[in-house]
């Protein structure tokens, strides 16, 4: 067939999800949400240049009437910001953009979460369709609503629930993604199956070359079945005010090390991707110790990291007692002590507050 795979997600806006090679060159499912005479593309200077103008030409072809402006960020997370988004918002203005105009978040999270929340807001609310271009935003930053920026004082500080119109994931602009993004993608894959699917986890172990590979067919059902994991779970705890938690397995420690490196991102810290891998090994670890899950699980886990080439041991340097200490401080630390998404088995994830931080420290 086409290899097209379709993910409804329940909620208000409903929308569906449609993941596959060539769906940027499909006109008229781009354009399927689009009501009003405006469009905006938001991307940034990697992306822009392999895909904006297609993009551009597509939503042209099937709409020739459309007014479409860009606007496009440099390219990277500390380009996140209230200034950017201020801009973002200047892009709308200039466009003349109505309450009935349609941004198109053409990038990253980075790109998807600054578009996401500048729709959020423009004229208190109006259309946007993400066209993920990275794994990890075709698999968690395009599904589910959350838009943010960061501050000074940290990431994602300010934002809004602003679920898309549909999301368009074409698998073959993950041709040109680096490996090293690529892998950070595959790492919240995996979290899926850890959390809620030892199934899953068994499929990527079978399936890691041909992801590796970017084999078309691989890619699009694992993207498909992360999808679903997200969108079930969203559907029951839209505002997480419970369930949605679990999605943040591996990351408490996975933040604590991201803050302290200094979210570098970059050539010597660990990225996103790579500090959640870490901090699911810390986890798994953590609940065999506590005798919650089995240690062999942990190891496999270990392994199925490693074969996607992930690190899977805090960087040397980091000092186990500012981890300790800033996830003290992390904002979904309860009242009741340090809280973390533990393992009672493979694809089997809990909420357990109140962990003894001589246990934390030990992993
Ligand atoms: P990113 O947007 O910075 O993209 C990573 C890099 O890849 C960038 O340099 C980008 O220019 C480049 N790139 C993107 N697509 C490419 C392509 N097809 N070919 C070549 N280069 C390409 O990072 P990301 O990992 O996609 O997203 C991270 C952001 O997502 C963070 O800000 C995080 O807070 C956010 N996030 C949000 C949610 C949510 O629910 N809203 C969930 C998870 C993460
Ligand atoms: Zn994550």
């Amino acid at each position: 067939g086409t290899g097209l795979r379709d993910v409804d997600v329940a909620g208000d806006p409903a929308y569906r999800i449609t993941i596959g090679p060539g769906l940027l060159d499909d006109g008229a499912r781009l354009t399927s949400a689009l009501r009003g005479r405006h469009a905006l593309i938001v991307s940034d200077s990697n992306v822009a240049p392999l895909y904006a103008d297609r993009l551009e030409a597509m939503l042209r072809s099937a709409r020739p009437n459309l007014s479409i402006a860009r606007f496009e960020l440099p390219a990277g997370e500390h380009e996140k910001t209230l200034s950017r988004f201020g801009d973002c918002l200047d892009a709308l203005a200039r466009l003349g953009a109505t309450r009935d105009a349609c941004v198109f978040a053409l990038g990253g999270g980075v790109v998807g979460d600054l578009a996401g929340f500048a729709a959020s807001c423009w004229m208190r609310g109006i259309d946007i369709v993400q066209v993920p271009t990275t794994l990890l935003a075709m698999v968690d930053s395009s599904v589910g609503g959350k838009t943010a920026v960061d501050l000074p004082a940290g990431k994602n500080l300010v934002g809004a629930f602003h679920p898309p119109r549909a999301v368009v994931a074409d698998t073959a602009m993950l041709r040109t993604l680096p490996d090293r993004e690529l892998r950070a993608g595959l790492a919240e894959v995996v979290k899926y199956g850890a959390i809620f699917d030892a199934g899953f986890l068994e499929w990527l172990e079978a399936n890691r070359v041909a992801l590796l590979e970017r084999d078309d067919a691989a890619l699009a059902e694992a993207i498909a079945r992360s999808c679903r994991y997200k969108a079930d779970v969203v559907a029951r705890d839209p505002f997480e005010r419970g369930e949605r938690a679990l999605l943040n397995f591996g990351h408490t420690f996975g933040h604590a090390i991201e803050a302290e490196q200094g979210y570098a991102g970059s050539a010597d810290g660990l990225n996103h991707g790579e500090a959640v891998a870490v901090g699911m090994v810390l986890a798994a670890r953590l609940s065999a110790r506590l005798g919650l899950a089995p240690r062999a699980d942990a190891e496999r886990l270990q392994h199925l990291l490693t074969a996607f080439g992930l690190p899977v041991e805090v960087p040397a340097g980091l000092s186990p007692d500012a981890l300790l200490a800033r996830m003290r401080l992390d904002k979904k630390a309860a009242a009741d002590g340090l809280r973390f998404i533990l393992w009672d088995g493979a694809g089997q994830a809990r909420v357990v507050a109140g962990v003894d931080e001589a246990q934390v420290l030990a992993v």
